[in-house]
């Protein structure tokens, strides 16, 4: 029997909420459950009932929970003080992590009656005989492999989290076959998480092959419904063994949890831009594989700096597999100079004629090519050949870029789509430029250049569905299409049999990033999409179209060098104070008038200072100053690694509080970004 919830309710404001609970609900009532409450004017709203207690609040405006929504828990507790660090590690609320945490209508509930939705009859289709347990685990493993696994294992011994450092295909998802076996056969659950939606398809379908029924997949492009079954299902006896999902599959109720692969570990869409949480779901893995005493394995073939380092000064285990399985060779990677070749005249548009010649004798031999240009759309930029007018979003500080098949100009920032102009609006011209090379504009001249090849694209645009994606993979790996062009969707973890081509159309737009991370992530990309090449029996071929081919970093691919790249970037992040020798938090500021940002963003920088010196960089603008009308500033702060950062989090959220207070600036947005990527 308590009086009083405190609950969490789904709104960036900090903290937890006080109820009164009416009689009839005193016994009923546990944590984890959701209530439906009033709040704000005349509004209600769903809450999860956190903490139960007899404390009087002092508060005289105490309001009554309205209705019961669940008869048991659909958060457990270790969810919950999960969340709770998530909020306090990133900086948001708690009830930003639960709107974040809960597919939708699990967060609405039902108004009124107490709906005992927590013991809804699962649905038939996921019923299943299981497969026996001793059958389970893929094929042999080779000497490598095995030598791998057992490497794992001692590590484990040690400390719960595990680097896997493997090059591309060599095996490594045949070795996580085999611990999600061993996890399994000891009656624990197995979080298996990925980066990109576009990967769940061919992962599920191998892993399907050995585990059956015993998997589960969670991911945002599954219904609500679809996801809400899943959730429901982990808190049965019937659970999931074995959940495949992206980074909200961290937020899934586990209650036997026993390991977490966290599968191209470095890749940067595990953090989640907007809205908060912005958290990293690889750090949130580590985290609750630790809290929930389970072992983790991050796995890739181009760690992420920061991982690589954590393996060095001990912090994880590291293994290593150097080689391909099967004694496959890594590809061949071939440089070709765009400068020069322009200079010979030998470039059509983003084509080398070296690259038209390896396409052409590629598909004679009914081999198939993966293009990769990490841009969407057809041209990235229009311009008035007479004056200079480019088309910009009337809402950002960017140009809109041409979709030529939707014939509109749209905005890659906030979604604003308008027609084509046929007249420089400016002094009237009609000849107007296509600058910059997107995919769209990629397959056209591929079309052109080989009119009998059967090309398709991959990116943001042509996977809008889970059927669209699931399309593109499924004609490519059958041999229906021999062309794929793509943005970096194409350069992640996908594995096909007959690609002996990749190439890599501009490696500049990666390298021309104004980001402290542009070259660890060029690198990275460029390994990966060279890894998709000759992964069966004959070796690969690479070509690796640069403007800047003298940079190292070129190098450092063409001899798929990780140890070069790391040890060059990390004299770089040490002398100029970035990750992993520092920590970073971004403060953020955003507002409708240019001015008040920069009065508000000179404030913040002053306050920031008093407390925290010289740590404190900036005010400045990020490359795109205004995104959806609001002029965006931004503050720096590099803390030590070793310092508690407790105490140094809640003056910055005091800061923020001062601030939003001032008349001037109560319309102003101010969030952080911790671990910025
Ligand atoms: P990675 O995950 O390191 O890129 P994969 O696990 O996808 O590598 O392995 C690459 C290819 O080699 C896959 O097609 C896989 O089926 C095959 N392979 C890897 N290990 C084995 C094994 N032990 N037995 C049979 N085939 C294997
Ligand atoms: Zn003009
Ligand atoms: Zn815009």
């Amino acid at each position: 029997m308590a009086r009083f919830a405190d609950v969490v309710l789904p709104v960036p404001l900090p903290g937890l909420f006080t109820y009164a609970l009416p009689d009839d609900m005193q016994t009923h009532v546990q944590a984890g459950c959701r209530v439906v409450v009033p709040f704000g004017n005349k509004k209600t709203t769903t809450a999860l009932v956190v903490r139960l207690h007899d404390t009087e609040p002092h508060d005289i405006t105490l309001k009554e929970v309205i209705s019961q929504v669940d008869a048991v828990p659909i958060v457990l507790d270790e969810q919950l003080s999960l969340w709770q660090w998530i909020a306090d590690f990133y900086m948001c609320a708690i009830g930003e992590v639960y709107k974040a945490a809960l597919p939708a209508p699990l967060k609405k509930g039902k108004k009124g009656a107490v709906a005992y939705e927590g013991v809804e009859p699962l649905p038939d289709e996921i019923s299943f005989t299981p497969a026996p347990i001793s059958s389970l685990g893929g094929g042999a493993l080779s000497p490598a492999q095995q030598t791998a696994l057992e490497a794992i294992h001692a590590v484990w011994h040690e400390r719960p989290v595990c680097l896997l450092h493997g090059v591309t295909s060599s095996g490594k998802t045949e070795i996580y076959i085999h611990l999600i076996a061993e996890a399994l056969r000891q009656g624990r659950q197995v979080l298996y998480l990925l980066p990109e939606i576009v990967l769940t398809t061919q992962l599920t379908d191998r892993l399907r092959a050995v585990f059956g029924e015993r998997l589960g997949v969670y991911h945002s492009k599954y219904s609500d419904r679809q996801r809400i079954d899943v959730w429901r299902r982990q808190l049965t006896d019937e659970a999931y063994d074995i959940i495949v999902g992206v980074r909200s599959s961290v937020f899934l109720p586990f209650k036997r949890l026993g390991l977490v692969i966290v599968d191209e570990e470095h890749d940067t869409s595990f953090k989640q831009q907007d809205p908060a949480p912005r958290y990293n779901a690889r750090n949130v893995a580590i985290m609750l594989a630790t809290r929930l005493k389970a072992q983790c394995l991050l796995g890739t073939a181009t760690p992420s700096l920061e991982s690589y380092y954590n393996a060095r000064m001990g912090k994880y285990g590291l293994v290593t597999l150097s080689e391909r399985y099967g004694q496959v060779k890594l590809p061949q990677v071939e440089v070709i100079d765009i400068q020069e070749m322009r200079h010979k005249r030998l470039m059509e548009g983003q084509f080398s004629s070296r690259l038209l010649e390896v396409m052409s004798a590629t598909l004679q031999e009914h081999r198939q090519v993966i293009l990769f240009q990490n841009r969407r759309g057809f041209s990235p930029q229009i311009e008035c050949h007479n004056c200079g007018w480019v088309p910009r979003c009337p809402h950002c500080d960017v140009a809109l870029t041409l979709h030529k098949r939707l014939q509109r100009m749209t905005c890659h920032y906030c979604g604003y789509a308008t027609a084509v102009p046929q007249v420089c609006p400016a002094c009237e011209e009609r000849e107007l430029r296509q600058i910059g090379f997107g995919t769209e504009r990629i397959e056209d001249d591929i079309h052109r250049h080989f009119p009998e090849a059967r090309v398709a694209r991959m990116d943001l645009d042509t996977t809008r569905t889970r059927n669209a994606y699931e399309g593109i993979l499924h004609d490519f790996a059958t041999g229906q299409t021999d062309i794929l062009v793509g943005t970096q969707m194409v350069t992640k973890g996908l594995d096909f049999d007959n690609v002996s081509l990749v190439a890599i159309l501009s490696a500049d737009t990666m390298l021309n990033q104004p980001d402290f991370r542009a070259y660890e992530h060029a690198f990275q990309m460029m390994s990966q999409v060279a890894g998709r090449a000759g992964r069966r029996d004959k070796q690969g071929l690479v070509l690796l179209q640069a403007r800047n081919a003298e940079l190292p970093i070129i190098g450092q691919v063409v001899s798929n060098d990780y140890e070069a790249m790391y040890s060059e970037q990390m004299l770089e992040r040490r002398q100029f104070a970035f990750p992993p020798f520092v920590r970073l938090i971004i403060m953020y500021i955003k507002h409708r008038s240019s001015t008040t940002a920069d009065m508000l963003a000179r404030d913040a920088t002053m306050m920031l200072r008093q407390a925290f010196g010289t740590r404190v960089l900036g005010p400045d603008e990020p490359p795109v100053a205004r995104v959806q009308s609001l002029f965006i500033r931004r503050i720096l702060l590099k803390f030590e690694l070793d310092i508690p950062l407790t105490a140094a989090r809640q003056a910055m959220h005091d800061v923020r509080s001062r601030l939003l207070e001032q008349k001037d600036y109560a319309s102003a947005h101010i969030y952080f970004d911790v671990d910025p990527m």
